[in-house]
């Protein structure tokens, strides 16, 4: 039978707290269930004035009202507080009853302005020890990846700018040496935020972006360290210092490590291998120029004990000049004017070949040997690291709303990785209790009660 209902509301008042208006199963109600902040007000209260000036949002309520932003993908401040007018689940989940005013969204900003990054790393630290506590951690594989994050500003706020004058201006006050070959080149900057870079991937065009580090443990996909860096920062560039907040966040050194193909570089197979951590990393291939000619870099043998190189006539090959990724390795004009394979070995119109060795060339050596050997085991992993930390990465763009930055600066851009990592975290953590609960019933369940008997 066709249905009607009356759309005049006459009641106003009805009994009952709103949490028998929402379901069990929504993501605040199972969030709610494993979130700790108890410790947060006393974590903070040295950033409040004790005894002066009226009193502000409570620290809890302000966490729960981001973190119900980020767990429900409603990332700007004045969206977040526009639904949590009339969202009785946001309500709910602060602790704000129908009748009581919310803060307004201008408090969250200044409240992050007085927490800073520092505050949030801590609780995000709080969250993956509450993961590991709960066994969903185990460090024996932990994938490690960067992804880019498009820049909160418009491609009209780009401008050229000299390079001689970017780097007068950065690395002149370092003290560092201006690279002859960027000389005279120039260079996008973004004015409305400087601390975003130009910078391009495989997958994504070229226009102004952070980059985010990120560290996934295999055994559930917990995020176990998030870092944030300018667009144009190489991969590799912060691994070592990531490795040790990864130590120091979980307080043991993971098993293995993997990563792709541009992390197979000396420095980080040597980094582990220091560690001794097992890499899953792919070598990355000796770059070759277009055209170049002779004997690939490969087929000359290095020999560290006796810091020569051995080419393919047996012949040495001796040091010549440093530079900033290794060393240069020259043959004798003499040895090459007699050899059988100098058709093959020396470019046009050279007397004699010359070859670099990059610094750590032995790990890499070591690392293309296991490479070969890496069997199905170390295949499947490496299959685990795409879906694992990729996966990773891409629930955050599309669900939680980290395919653009909402805020500009690292110090920003930092906040809204970690608090896009806890929101993540912490639904694993809930649907884990979850299904923990539900074998518990089950069991019950199938287990004669003795006092019955
Ligand atoms: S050309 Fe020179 S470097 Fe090349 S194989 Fe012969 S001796 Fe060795």
């Amino acid at each position: 039978m066709l249905g009607r209902k009356e759309r005049g509301q006459q009641e106003l008042f009805i009994t009952g707290s709103l949490r028998g208006l929402i379901p069990d199963d929504h993501v605040l109600v199972r969030v709610d269930q494993v979130l700790d902040l108890g410790w947060l007000r006393a974590e903070v209260a040295d950033l409040y004035c004790a005894d002066n000036g009226r009193s502000g949002i409570d620290p809890e309520v302000a966490m729960r009202l981001m973190l119900a932003g980020f767990l429900l993908g409603i990332v700007q401040d004045r969206r977040l507080m526009r639904e949590a007018q009339v969202n009785l689940a946001i309500r709910w989940f602060v602790g704000y009853a129908l009748h009581e005013a919310l803060p307004d969204h201008s408090s969250l900003t200044r409240i992050r302005q007085r927490w800073g990054a520092d505050v949030f790393r801590q609780i995000f630290i709080h969250v993956v020890r509450q993961c590991q506590a709960a066994g969903l951690i185990s460090t024996e594989t932990v994938h490690i990846d960067a992804s880019l994050i498009r820049a909160n500003v418009s491609m009209d706020a780009l401008v050229s700018r000299h390079l001689d004058a970017v780097e007068a201006a950065h690395d002149d006050a370092n003290g560092a040496e201006r690279d002859a070959r960027t000389s005279g080149k120039f260079k996008k900057l973004c004015r409305t935020d400087p601390d975003a870079t130009m910078a391009t991937s495989s997958k994504a065009p070229l226009r102004p972006a952070y980059k985010q580090h990120t560290a996934v443990d295999d055994f559930a996909g917990v995020v176990v360290d998030v870092e944030i860096v300018t667009g144009e920062e190489h991969d590799t560039g912060r691994f070592d210092e990531r490795l040790e907040a990864i130590e120091a966040t979980l307080g043991v050194t993971p098993g293995r490590i993997t990563a792709d193909r541009l992390y197979g570089i000396g420095r980080i197979y040597a980094a582990l291998e220091d560690r001794r951590i097992a890499a899953v990393i792919p070598p990355l291939r000796a770059p070759r120029r277009k055209g170049a000619q002779g004997f690939p870099t490969e087929r000359f043998k290095f020999d560290p004990h006796h810091d020569v190189v051995r080419c393919p006539a047996r012949r040495r090959l001796t040091p010549r000049n440093v530079t900033k990724s290794g060393q240069w390795y020259r043959a004798d004009r003499h040895d090459c004017a007699r050899c059988p394979l100098k058709a093959q070995c020396l470019p046009r119109g050279a007397p004699s070949r010359r070859v670099h060795i990059v610094t750590n060339h032995a790990a890499i050596l070591r690392a293309r040997r296991k490479r070969l050997a890496w069997g199905k085991d170390g295949h499947a992993i490496y299959t685990r690291h795409r879906w694992r930390v990729e996966g990773t990465h891409g629930t955050a763009k599309t669900l939680h709303g980290l395919a653009r930055a909402i805020r500009r600066g690292l110090e920003n851009m930092r906040i809204q990785a970690l608090l896009t990592a806890i929101a993540m975290n912490l639904k694993k953590l809930a649907a884990a209790m979850m299904l923990l609960l539900c074998s518990i019933i089950e069991m019950r369940a199938v287990r004669p009660n003795p006092a019955a008997a």
